[in-house]
């Protein structure tokens, strides 16, 4: 995740305030210095680093800290409050009619992002087409149409033509039933005239009402030419950071934001067209200092829940009144599926995300991911009977279900135990009182 490190280092910083009431000289300029170091590390270009972390530091030693409040939670919320004014909000993006304009270099994850943000404005109930004018890329064509099959959204392209500007207005014209038109172009390895005359020529053509500069979140200190380039030639509304799942630092898209005055619009978190989130400042700065993100993750389980409709018979009500069956399981491990890849998913929860994550292996993650896919394999050797009554799972049973699914009899003990444990814990949710549900809520939001 985006200078992930920043989160780790500086809580690491904070954590050695830990009951202290009083700042004194020498813990800013320790806590600046991490800061710094960080973003530098994170690819943010120097100028913009010393200007956050100067305002940082003043305002740490200039500011009176609210009564009732520690060392530690003052500083957090100065970094906070700076880091979020930094990204700035997200790029204004009404649900109305609109044309779209996509810019970047090659291999930025243009066609991809036009498939996830069609995607996601389908599921605001608007109509989008996409657009492929890219005749630079071999391939190109044929991605662009398969994603846009896969989001299930009108697409317009024309292999047989070779002038970007022509395919864009005759798909204008041969979309105009959808009413939000993302139009996709060509990059080019690096900044050429070429890339930069064509993207005019397309820009003077569609007459886009947003311009958005698509950057892979691993761009480094060429990030700021890049934005510099853009803005002039077209002007940048707004940037797309690709990859943020991948082990990119991710500053120089902080840089490009700066750069060209804009905001960021979108999040690309994977290859799959789902995989794209709406940037909320507030979220993505508390999940970057591991303060968490409960508004992401409760939009990521809605729409998992909202897409796992496949088992019949899956009642949520009956979780709630107080059965818990393997069926009921195997839901909730598709759902996760869904919501991405667990680590993903842990980055969000608040006081979570880096604690745990730094305590496990790396591969436990995968590990998990696996397991869940064998406990899957046991399951399907079950009888009805035993996945609504897994507690009537005798020796036998777990002979014969190990062998009918190729897995070890104690992986079939381990679901066994797995389900008891999540049996257990859902109990006690409900066992809960409205006044602890609150308690805990309000820990949640810190
Ligand atoms: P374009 O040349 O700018 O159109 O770039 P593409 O959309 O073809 O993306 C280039 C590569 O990056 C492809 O292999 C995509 O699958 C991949 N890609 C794009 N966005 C993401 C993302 O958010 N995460 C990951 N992991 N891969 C991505």
């Amino acid at each position: 995740m985006v200078l992930d490190d920043l989160g780790s280092s500086l809580r690491g910083t904070l954590d050695r305030l830990q009951g202290k009431t009083r700042l004194d000289e020498e813990d800013v300029e320790e806590v600046v210095r991490e800061i710094q170091r960080s973003l530098i590390q994170a690819d943010v270009e120097i100028d913009l680093v010393m200007e956050l972390s100067d305002e940082i530091e003043r305002r740490a030693l200039e500011e009176e800290p609210p009564g009732g409040t520690t060392a530690r939670d003052f500083v957090l919320r100065i970094v906070y409050e700076e880091m979020v004014d930094l990204v700035g909000d997200s790029t204004e993006l009404p649900l109305e009619s609109q044309t779209i304009l996509l810019a970047g270099l090659q291999g930025s994850g243009k066609t991809t992002t036009a498939a996830k943000m069609a995607w996601w404005f389908s599921k605001k109930g608007l109509r989008p087409a996409i657009i492929q004018t890219d005749t630079f890329r071999p391939g190109a064509y044929d991605q662009a149409e398969e994603m846009a099959s896969r989001a299930e959204v009108s697409f317009y392209g024309d292999p047989d033509n070779d002038d970007p500007v022509e395919i864009a207005r005759e798909g204008l014209a041969a979309t105009e039933e959808a009413d939000v038109h993302i139009v996709d172009t060509a990059g080019r390895h690096a900044l050429e005239e070429g890339l930069i005359d064509e993207i005019e020529a397309i820009d003077a053509t569609v007459d886009p009402d947003r311009r958005l500069l698509v950057m892979d979140a691993a761009i480094g200190q060429g990030a700021k030419d890049q934005a510099q380039r853009f803005e002039e030639a077209i002007g940048v509304d707004g940037v797309v950071i690709t990859k943020l799942d991948g082990t990119a630092k991710g500053g120089g898209a902080l840089t490009a934001v700066n750069e060209t005055d804009s905001s960021i619009a979108f999040l690309g978190t994977g290859e799959t067209v789902q995989d794209v989130e709406r940037f909320e400042p507030n979220g993505f700065i508390s999940r970057l200092l591991g303060m968490g993100d409960l508004k992401q993750l409760a939009e990521r389980v809605e729409r998992a829940m909202e897409t796992g409709d496949e088992e019949e018979d899956w009642d949520p009500e009956d979780i709630m009144s107080g059965q818990f069956t393997l069926k009921d399981m195997r839901h909730q491990m598709n759902a996760m599926n869904k919501m991405g890849p667990l680590d993903q998913v842990l980055d969000m929860i608040p006081g979570l995300g880096g604690g745990i994550k730094d305590q496990l292996p790396d591969d436990a993650m995968d590990v998990t991911q696996d397991r869940m896919r064998s406990f899957e394999v046991v399951m399907d050797s079950m009888t009805e009977k035993e996945l609504e009554n897994p507690r009537s799972v005798g020796a036998n049973q777990v002979r014969r279900v190990a062998r009918g699914s190729g897995q070890p009899e104690e992986r079939v003990q381990e679901l066994l135990e797995q389900h008891r444990m999540m049996e257990r814990t859902l109990k006690q949710f409900q066992g809960m009182g409205d006044a602890d549900m609150q308690r805990m809520m309000k820990r949640m939001e810190g």
